[in-house]
């Protein structure tokens, strides 16, 4: 961007996160899970026991149903999401998904629309349950190894973002929630290749020792589907 481009004299209006947009953002989920299904069920095949697919299609199928009769604030939405996932998914990921959005929409509250930075800090709690939930950390070869790098891109565009918005001279790079969203699935999306090589140190596919390496993590690729869904719907 040229640097001595004056700022408009329009006033913009406070760009938020709606109710809406993460109800989009969920049906976007569910829909990428059904497409990608086949996808996650061979991933989990090579170092698994091949049911990351089918699980992740019960839970999206089970929160889809309830979206057209969703709760009216953002925390009993996200809250309601994580409930189902515990409650309707068999494996390891049901209850690990579930913990991100249960926490996510604790720290959301009880709002119909967030800015940037509360969703940035949702994010943050919600990684934080999964770590905390699954006792994983970085480089064990799981879906934190995408969700990590993730919530760390959001929270770096959402914070220059309130740094373009202080009233004093404003140098930081602007970002808004849609960018903030794509550094955040393309951040994802690297964090999953980046399992491939790792051994994996937690889960199922931990079992297999040096022969995880090579392999994409599963609960990484899923995480990177709902980061980029994320996206989609933050860009409309
Ligand atoms: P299961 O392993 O019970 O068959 P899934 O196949 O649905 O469950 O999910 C497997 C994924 O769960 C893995 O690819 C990994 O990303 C994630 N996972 C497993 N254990 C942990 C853990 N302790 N912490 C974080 N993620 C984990
Ligand atoms: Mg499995």
């Amino acid at each position: 961007m040229p640097e001595n481009v004056a700022p408009s004299a329009e006033p913009q209006a406070p760009q938020t996160v709606t109710r809406a947009h993460l109800i989009d953002w969920l049906r976007r989920l569910h829909a990428t899970i059904t497409e990608h299904r086949g996808y996650l069920t061979e991933l989990d095949s090579a170092i698994g026991d091949g049911d990351h697919g089918a699980n992740m299609q019960r839970g999206l199928d089970a929160v889809a149903e309830q979206l057209d009769n969703a709760p009216a604030t953002i925390d009993e939405l996200l809250k309601q999401v994580g409930m189902t996932l515990v409650t309707s998914v068999g494996g390891a990921s049901g209850p690990l998904f579930g913990t991100f959005f249960l926490r996510a929409g604790v720290t959301a509250g009880a709002e119909t629309e967030i800015d940037a930075t509360t969703l940035a800090a949702a994010l943050r709690a919600g990684l934080d349950g999964v770590s905390a939930r699954g006792k994983a950390s970085a480089n064990d070869k799981t879906m934190l190894d995408a969700m990590i790098p993730a919530v760390e891109a959001f929270e770096r565009a959402a914070s220059d973002q309130a740094a373009a918005q202080a009233p004093t001279p404003a140098q930081a790079p602007t970002a808004d929630q849609a960018a903030a969203a794509a550094a955040a699935a393309a951040a994802a999306a690297a964090g999953r290749d980046a399992t491939a090589p790792m051994l994996a140190r937690k889960g199922r596919a931990s079992y297999l020792g040096e022969r995880s390496i090579g392999h994409i993590d599963p609960g990484a690729a899923s995480t990177a589907l709902l980061f980029e869904s994320l996206a989609e719907a933050l860009a409309n």
